[in-house]
């Protein structure tokens, strides 16, 4: 094991790596093998492999249950569930969307001619900020899509009152979201519906899957015709559908996974906490936090790196955690709206989004899960430490590096 005190343990300086193999965001987490692999066969002897399978359904009742919702829709990922949803509400011409989220938010939109209007986010939440959207409305706008960013719900109120004022329909994008509640509801119980992701990097996974929720039995019975390509017989086609089935497969593992669901959230939790504690002293840097009188999923940690303070930017920090195989992201940089084809399109060009910017250069996603144990937690800790330590005595050395072509 290294230790990392001085300058010159660093990887980046030619110490020795803190860990010999990566360290990931978003590893997936697998629950009991022996059960998943069980579900599979079970799905091989009857040869129901998809189409609303066994797997599926008991995996939407579940999820039902669990949130307190009445419709569940199991899909085969959310970027469809998105879709699927936009269309089943009626959503058309424009579409007010946080920038500040993974890019299927957008593309989930303008994959079916909705033009995405990107708003700014409050800095202290990273969630859209109400106070933003109302100005971006104008007549040809028909709804808004909220995202609950690191599983911290949105402003729901907020959005509520001006879907409501405006007539305007009101989706989420509660990928991150599965297994939070926002002022003791679970989430997925907002706006006309919400979207949950069970893609592999997500805490609870399908391999690939997502699940639409609602409350309101017409739009289920709609979503449901959808994501079967409008079929509601044999050879009865009601309206226009597309392919959205969650396979059986994926069911087995959304099921395996949700079994574990209170052991992954315990570990995320334990992860979040060591690195809170580990941080605390350390000048310049913070984790997003989390509301503790509300159940959360832990899944990101997410580090705020204050320049000024630590005098060594998030770039530069993210270089030397990658040094030493702690392969740190910038979720969600730069932003959507920097990003084509949005940054190309004239509809985005007079937008200013302070807020989403400023983030997009001082937020840092650490690992943890299932495979990041506290020790190893400690460990990135350590080099945190030591980086922000010898801040300026790193820039130096790191522009000189720069200005001889060594590195970027
Ligand atoms: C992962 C993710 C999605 C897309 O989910 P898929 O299941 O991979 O399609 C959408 N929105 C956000 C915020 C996500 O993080």
């Amino acid at each position: 094991m290294t230790d990392k005190r001085r300058l010159e343990d660093l990887a980046i300086f030619g110490g020795n790596a803190a860990f010999g193999e990566a360290l990931h965001v978003g590893r997936p987490n697998i629950g009991d093998r022996g059960r998943l692999l069980g579900r599979i066969n079970q799905s091989l002897d009857t040869k129901w492999l998809t189409n609303n399978g066994p797997l599926v359904q008991e995996l939407e009742h579940t999820i039902s249950e669990m949130m307190g919702v009445r419709h569940c829709i199991a899909v085969c990922n959310a970027t469809v569930g998105l879709e699927i949803a936009a269309q089943a509400t009626g959503l058309s011409g424009e579409v007010i969307v946080p920038s500040f989220t993974f890019v299927a938010t957008a593309h989930a939109l303008l994959w079916q001619g909705i033009v995405p209007i990107f708003c700014d986010v409050d800095e202290r939440t990273h969630n859209i900020d109400p106070g933003q959207v109302e100005r971006l409305i104008t007549p040809r706008t028909t709804g808004i899509v909220g995202v609950h960013l690191w599983g911290r719900p949105c402003d729901v109120k907020g959005l509520e009152e001006i879907a409501r004022k405006h007539d305007l329909r009101l989706l989420f994008d509660a990928a991150h979201a599965f297994g939070c509640s926002h002022e003791g509801t679970m989430i997925g119980n907002n706006g006309d519906a919400e979207v949950f992701s069970f893609h592999a990097t997500k805490f609870v996974n399908a391999f690939e899957g997502g699940a639409i929720v609602t409350n309101d039995g017409g739009l289920a019975d709609d979503m449901r015709l959808m994501r079967n390509f409008g079929f509601a017989g044999y050879d009865k086609i009601l309206r226009i559908g597309t392919n959205g089935k969650m396979n059986e497969v994926s069911a087995a593992m959304g099921l395996t996974s949700l079994e574990s669901l209170d052991a992954f959230v315990a570990t995320n939790h334990r992860n979040y906490e060591r690195y809170e504690q580990n941080l605390a002293g350390v000048p310049g840097i913070h984790l997003a936090p989390y509301a503790s009188d509300e159940r959360c999923n832990y899944q990101y940690v997410i580090l705020e790196i204050d320049r000024d303070m630590t005098r060594l930017s998030r770039d530069r920090l993210q270089e030397i955690l990658w040094a030493e195989n702690v392969l740190a992201r910038r979720y969600f940089y730069p932003g959507c709206h920097r990003m084509e084809p949005y940054v190309s399109s004239p509809a985005q060009s007079v937008l200013s989004l302070p807020n989403t910017e400023y983030l997009a250069l001082r937020v840092l996603c650490l690992p943890t899960g299932m495979d990041v144990n506290v020790g190893e937690v400690d460990r990135v800790c350590d080099v945190i430490r030591v980086a922000v330590a010898y801040g300026d005595e790193i820039n130096e050395r790191l522009d000189h590096l720069v200005a001889r072509g060594t590195i970027n």
